[in-house]
């Protein structure tokens, strides 16, 4: 069973890989039939939510997007995260109806805002590996901003560097084509995957989310600061916009205003919220800057 966790694993990455089974993974193995179970009653039950968290610039503290995280309310579990169930939803597939639901309702959200009086936010969102392997997603994106009425410049959709080491033509060919209706493509969690620097020219791509492992190493580790600063360096030279992720303390913010990061997000600033918090942070945010 552990191998053949294995197997699923290295096939969902695109094959012509390896991927090591552990121990570990047994021991979920039970868990993890009742959790998929709990995930697919969570689905058509629509037990999820999402959240928002800002993304701020280090140096003004001006709000100039949110992110959106989705999160799973449990009866027994309580809220999960989707570190947990994530993976799980990619590998049953689940990911593909979840991941168009948290897009539409992210798009939706923006337009309420706006109905509501608020400046109009860009919102990210996260595509998953899967969901950019399914035919189709081009059309389906373009569906949901025809529905939602939401200006193509105000969304953003995050891939990972492993969903972009997939490089598949299918998927550069449908970025291009999101890219070319004003839609922003990031790359997240830059720095953990698979190093495809070569690829970078690939792809249409604006901003490089730096991971949050390397932000809170800056402080204690020359070698971080130095990966940092030179993934800082590459993105500026690219012309690309460079984001810090996971921003704890006034620590981690002097160093990234330090290092030129454009933008940050972390706990330091304010965790993801429910779109009801977030209403009343771009409240105060605007008051703020009205008053400045
Ligand atoms: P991510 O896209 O890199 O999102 C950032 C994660 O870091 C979020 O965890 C966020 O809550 C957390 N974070 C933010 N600031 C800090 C900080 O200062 N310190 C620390 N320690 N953590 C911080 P979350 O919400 O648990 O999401 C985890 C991952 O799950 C996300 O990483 C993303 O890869 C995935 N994910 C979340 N929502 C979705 C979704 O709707 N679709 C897909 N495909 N993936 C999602
Ligand atoms: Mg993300
Ligand atoms: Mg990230």
């Amino acid at each position: 069973r552990i191998a053949d966790g294995a197997i699923h694993l290295a096939k969902d990455e695109g094959g012509d890989c390896f991927r090591l089974g552990t121990a570990e993974d047994s021991v979920s193995a039970r868990d993890r039939l009742s959790l998929e179970a709990d995930l697919r009653e969570a689905v058509e039950q629509h037990a999820f939510e999402v959240y928002y968290q800002p993304q701020v610039d280090p140096v003004s503290q001006e709000l100039r997007g949110v992110e959106a995280l989705l999160r799973w309310r449990h009866a027994e579990r309580g809220s999960v995260s989707p570190v947990d169930f994530i993976p799980l939803l990619e590998e049953t597939g689940l990911i593909v109806p979840v991941g168009e639901w948290v897009l539409e309702q992210s798009c939706q959200q923006v337009q309420t805002w706006i109905a509501d009086g608020y400046s109009p936010i860009r919102m990210a969102v996260n595509l998953s590996p899967r969901q950019l392997m399914v035919p189709g997603l081009g059309r389906m994106v373009r569906g949901i901003l025809e529905r939602t009425g939401l200006q193509p410049e105000l969304l953003e959709l995050e891939l990972t560097e492993t969903t972009a080491s997939l490089t598949m033509d299918a998927v550069i060919e449908v970025l291009h084509e999101l890219h070319a209706i004003g839609i922003t493509i990031a790359i997240d969690d830059f720095g953990i995957g698979h190093s495809w620097l070569g690829r970078l020219r690939q792809f249409p791509i604006q901003p490089l989310k730096i991971d949050r492992s390397f932000i809170h190493g800056m402080d204690q580790s020359a070698g971080d600061r130095a990966i940092v600063e030179a993934v800082v360096a590459l993105g500026h030279a690219l012309g690309l916009t460079v984001v810090a992720e996971g921003v704890e303390s006034e620590r981690d913010l002097d160093m990234v205003r330090q290092v030129g990061c454009n933008l940050m997000q972390g706990y330091y600033y304010s965790p993801a919220v429910d779109a009801v918090t977030m209403a009343s942070m771009m409240r105060e945010e605007a008051a703020h800057r009205a008053a400045a």
